[in-house]
């Protein structure tokens, strides 16, 4: 006959004394004690803990205490049907070392996966759908800190500045967002050739940068792929991702005020530069809408050229965000090629 040997605490006495369970015939658990005491537990009295890795079972028969004793097949054959389904399937998982190592590697890759899809998703979904005092609010706390330490009125004159604006309306009119765009010149000469647009639609370019241009179709390409962040919510959908998914969740679980969000963006704003996807796609928005405008891709690529040779690689002083976009080899050559397609297409 098989037995299981196991310690019975009885709830009267203090010290637990040994017993022997078997079960010599079905619906009846029977408790050996060392003295050679029988005593019956009727199996439908008796609650079986869960089973967990390798801690002892538990039987507790309410008014007798319970007894502990290692785990064993047998108590399934004595006891069926104690164990849900969700049971054995968490004592398999438990007993199984590669099905945990399974499980963390699975773990791992749904966070890497949440990171690298879940986040930017989840990032666009609140961007587009955040309201537009936080935009506002945001924004202004970069431009105070701007006009505190790097912004002093320009010194374009006048009428290249009026000339500017009126092509700049001129290009965006009717474009998404545009009634939001503004456009502002200012001299920053720690920035050097500069331009960047806030999550309200806020843009500023330097003097530098107009210096830089050489021609008023450079400044317009600079401006276009400004005001594609701005149509593609890349301001807030960068801070958001920074932020990260605290902040997100907050936000989505009902945070609305943004409390979190109204510390945390400034900083990040101001901290981090855009990704490469989103200066593609700002570019990509860039050239479609120069196009539309009859005017060609092109002289983004002049312009870029000019601002690489005026920055040299490396010389990263310009704080992220705020910095023109990393004039890279790639970007330009993008330029170069929506150009000729365009001139093919005249
Ligand atoms: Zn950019």
């Amino acid at each position: 006959m098989s037995e299981l040997h196991g310690q019975w605490f009885d709830g009267r006495a203090s010290r637990p004394q040994s017993v022997r369970l078997a079960c010599p015939s079905p619906g009846t658990l029977q408790l050996l004690t060392a003295d050679g005491a029988r005593h019956e537990w009727p199996v439908s009295e008796i609650e079986l803990n869960a089973r967990l890795g390798s801690t002892p079972r538990l039987l507790r028969r309410p008014g007798h205490g319970h007894v502990e004793c290692p785990d064993s097949p047998l108590l399934d054959a004595w006891l069926p049907g104690r164990s849900s389904r969700v049971e054995d399937l968490a004592d398999w998982f438990e007993r199984r070392r590669a099905a945990i190592v399974a499980a963390a590697a699975a773990t791992v890759v749904a966070t890497v996966a949440f990171v690298q899809f879940g986040l930017p998703a989840t990032a666009r979904f609140a961007a587009e759908r955040m309201p537009r005092t936080v935009e506002v609010h945001a924004s202004s706390q970069v431009v105070e800190l701007l006009e505190r330490t790097e912004f002093a009125p320009s010194r374009l004159s006048a009428e290249r500045r009026e000339r500017l604006h009126k092509r700049f309306r001129a290009l965006v009119a009717g474009e998404p967002r545009a009634p939001e765009l503004t456009l502002s010149f200012v001299d920053a000469p720690a920035m050097g050739p500069n331009a960047f647009a806030l999550p309200d639609g806020r843009i500023f370019m330097t003097d530098e940068l107009v210096a830089l241009a050489e021609s008023d179709e450079e400044v317009l390409a600079v401006l276009a792929h400004e005001a594609g962040h701005h149509v593609h919510h890349h301001g807030m959908r960068q801070a958001l991702e920074s932020s990260g998914v605290f902040v997100l969740a907050g936000l989505l679980l009902g945070d609305a005020s943004g409390s979190s969000l109204a510390v945390s963006i400034p900083a990040t704003l101001l901290s981090n530069g855009f990704s490469r996807g989103h200066e593609r796609e700002a570019d990509a928005y860039a050239f479609a809408l120069l196009d539309r405008r009859g005017l060609s891709p092109r002289s983004f690529a002049t312009v870029m050229g000019r601002l690489a040779k005026a920055s040299p690689a490396g010389s990263d002083e310009v704080i992220g965000y705020l910095s023109t976009h990393p004039p890279t080899p790639e970007r330009i050559a993008a330029a170069e090629s929506a150009a000729r397609r365009r001139a093919a297409k005249d």
